[in-house]
């Protein structure tokens, strides 16, 4: 089950190393702290057999990738998919990096995966897959180490087997620190599920006060209709938007009246799609993206704007709540069109942002209610978005370079001030 190389996956890679590269070349960075901060330090890959349902034993190959801990502990997700690998995981470990850097969480960068398709597994077959990976990538994890969270394909259940096995490690003592993203009842946090849409609206409506836009009557259009793309439809339509089209992976809907976010989940939970949904027209992914609106708020994987369709995206505002969801070239000419995009980066790292809240809560035993949670929550967000928008402004540059300047100097300046060892 070797990695072979996905055209997106390099591009992630070389996107996430671009935009680094270009905040080190501004920034006047040292040659050693480029090598140092531009690659991971650890990239684990661990292979290990799991007796399947019907007695076959099948070989899984798992990765995790940890950047320099310089600021933290490494924090990231794990993600189950049969095309992941090990330049994927390294890339979505880098963007965690500059994520967690630019919200001032004390975190570095890290993520996992293990290269299976879980649909086509049962129950126990994921389950024992989880135990062993974590048994197998337990030995550079840890509450000060490094703290894995859910992704793809992964969520509390997984986390909660997650905690199970590192716990039975350690004579069966109760570690709930190890992981975030557990369900409730095993130390997890207030607010998770919704944090990334939250988080993204907070930005969002930041945003818009920079821009002395009105939320109220806004256009907005969603790709991907999953827990980020559902919970910002929601808070926009709340907010007084109208969400005007939406989509998933097998196509959308549109109705220039507006949809309600909450009878389309409905119907999505029923159908499992957000296709045919009533009073709606039928719109593929790449009408959706050209679509003429105010906000777009792509919500479902990486690489959909590109220099194929950049020019014809008719948005003000980007609001990228997907990880990578745009390559370096459509970047330029979004930038070029005027467009305002708020990166991946400081766009949904609510999500972290609350993976933070649930550490902190785990290590003090101690637990906040939903209001202390969504209240941190906005603090975080709305400080965030004010130092990117102070260097967006000071330095003249577009949002995602002024982003990673942020980051990349908050971590350079740590990585001088500690020094060199030995
Ligand atoms: P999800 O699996 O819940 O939902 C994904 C949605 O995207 C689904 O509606 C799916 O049908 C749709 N989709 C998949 N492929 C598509 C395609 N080719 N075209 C159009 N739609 C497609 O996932 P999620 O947790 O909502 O995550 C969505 C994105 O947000 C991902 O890029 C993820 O990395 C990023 N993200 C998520 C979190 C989080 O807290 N969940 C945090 C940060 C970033």
């Amino acid at each position: 089950m070797a990695g072979a190389r996905k055209q997106s996956e390099v591009k992630m890679l070389q996107t996430a190393q671009h935009f680094f590269d270009v905040a080190a070349k501004r920034l006047n960075l040292e040659e050693g702290l480029i090598v140092l901060l531009r690659h991971p330090k650890r990239k684990l890959i661990v292979n290990f057999p799991i007796k399947m349902d019907d007695g076959s034993v099948t070989n899984f190959e798992g990765y995790r990738v940890q950047c320099h801990a310089i600021t933290g502990p490494g924090k990231g997700g794990i993600r189950y998919h049969p095309e992941t690998n090990l330049e994927e995981v390294e890339a979505l470990a880098i963007l965690m990096n500059w994520k967690c850097a630019v919200s001032g969480l004390p975190f570095s960068g890290a993520k996992g995966g293990v290269r299976c398709n879980p649909e086509k597994m049962s129950v126990g077959e994921i389950e024992r897959v989880t135990r062993r990976y974590a048994a197998e990538i337990a030995v550079i994890l840890g509450p000060d180490v490094d703290i894995p969270a859910p992704d793809v394909f992964t969520g509390p259940r997984e986390m909660a087997w997650i905690v199970d096995t590192i716990s039975m490690h350690h004579h069966g003592e109760f570690m709930p620190g190890w992981v975030t993203g557990k369900p409730k009842l095993l130390g997890g946090s207030e607010g998770r599920e919704a944090a990334t849409g939250r988080g993204g609206y907070f930005v969002l409506l930041e945003t818009l006060e920079h821009l002395q836009f009105k939320l109220e009557g806004a256009r907005v259009v969603v790709q991907g209709f999953g827990n980020v793309g559902s919970s910002i439809a929601r808070f926009c339509v709340a907010g007084g938007a109208k969400v005007i089209a939406v989509s998933d992976v097998r196509g959308g809907v549109a109705n220039a009246k507006g949809i309600d976010p909450v009878a389309l989940k409905e119907h999505e939970r029923r159908t499992g799609s957000v296709v045919d949904f009533k009073n709606t027209e039928a719109i593929t992914n790449k009408d959706l993206l050209e679509t003429d609106c105010d906000i777009l708020v792509p919500s479902a994987i990486e690489d959909q704007i590109t220099k194929a369709n950049a020019h014809k995206i008719r948005a003000k505002v980007i609001l990228e709540l997907a990880n990578g969801p745009t390559t370096m070239e459509a970047d330029k000419i979004l930038h070029e069109r005027g467009i305002f995009v708020i990166p991946d980066i400081l766009a949904n790292s609510g999500g972290v942002t609350v993976s933070y809240f649930e550490w902190v809560q785990d290590r003090y035993r101690y637990f906040w209610d939903a209001d202390r949670v969504d209240e941190r929550l906005e603090q975080f967000m709305t400080e965030a978005f004010r130092r990117v928008l102070q260097t967006h402004l000071r330095d003249k540059v577009d949002m995602r370079t002024a982003a990673y300047l942020t980051a990349v100097s908050h971590v350079a300046e740590a990585a001088r001030a500690r020094g060199l060892y030995a």
